[in-house]
């Protein structure tokens, strides 16, 4: 703590120290709390809260401010590696056509992890609007994502297509705002990839499945 001497200060007025040694005790003591349990956990739910509240704003309000498709097709990774491939076949691409493109994920979260992605610009699967050819879209990025997959496994016996977990992050779970189906066969390589992040039954993360009975419900 700094200590700032002039003629009121206590150091060069012990009189006054006197004085105020009570109200140093009660008043001052209390401003350094101990690091409690109780501390703990409320700083942890103030950053899942803040978190949260970062998805929300991402998912809900940014849309409103959204420039024009052209300008976000300029800054879009996936939009430039769309681009690429109208040029050339980069190698790491391993499959395309005229409505996807597949690649590795950059950062694999299980033995084998693929993501597909739309040759056009969708934000993500909640702005995919409700229409007979996003249903079309969802089912040929499904079999696209399982034949790539069977693909890239055919050398691996330990790979069953019955475990393959395919599915979009939802719209506040997103890392890249460019539609993209994730394929995952294989060994997750952490507890909360698995269970958390992409786990079809929690929050962030919706299976192929459900994206299209959600389609298919709300088409007519
Ligand atoms: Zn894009
Ligand atoms: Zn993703």
């Amino acid at each position: 703590m700094r200590i700032i001497l002039n003629s009121a200060s206590p150091l060069s007025n012990p009189g006054l120290f006197t004085k105020l040694k009570p109200l140093y005790e009660t008043h001052l003591e209390p401003l350094i709390p101990p690091i409690t349990l109780k501390s703990a956990l409320l700083t942890v739910g103030f950053f899942f809260a803040a978190t949260f509240v970062r998805w929300w704003f991402k998912a809900y309000i940014k849309d409103d401010y959204e420039n024009t498709k052209e300008s976000i097709r300029h800054i879009c990774k996936f939009c430039q590696i769309e681009r690429e491939t109208q040029i050339e076949q980069p190698n790491y691409v391993l499959y395309q056509d005229e409505k996807v493109l597949v690649f590795k994920d950059i950062r694999p979260a299980s033995k084998y992890h693929i993501l597909v992605v739309s040759r056009e610009h969708i934000k993500n699967c909640k702005t995919l609007p409700v229409t007979q050819e996003s249903i079309e879209l969802v089912e040929h990025m499904e079999k696209v994502t399982k034949l790539v997959l069977n693909r890239i496994t055919a050398n691996d016996e330990k790979i069953d297509p019955k475990t393959y977990r395919i599915g979009f992050h939802r719209s506040f779970g997103t890392s890249q705002d460019h539609l993209h189906m994730h394929g995952f066969a294989g060994e997750f390589r952490s507890w909360y990839k698995k269970n958390v992040s992409y786990n079809p039954n929690f929050i962030i993360f919706i299976s192929t499945q459900a994206m299209l009975e959600h389609l298919r419900k709300n088409l007519h």
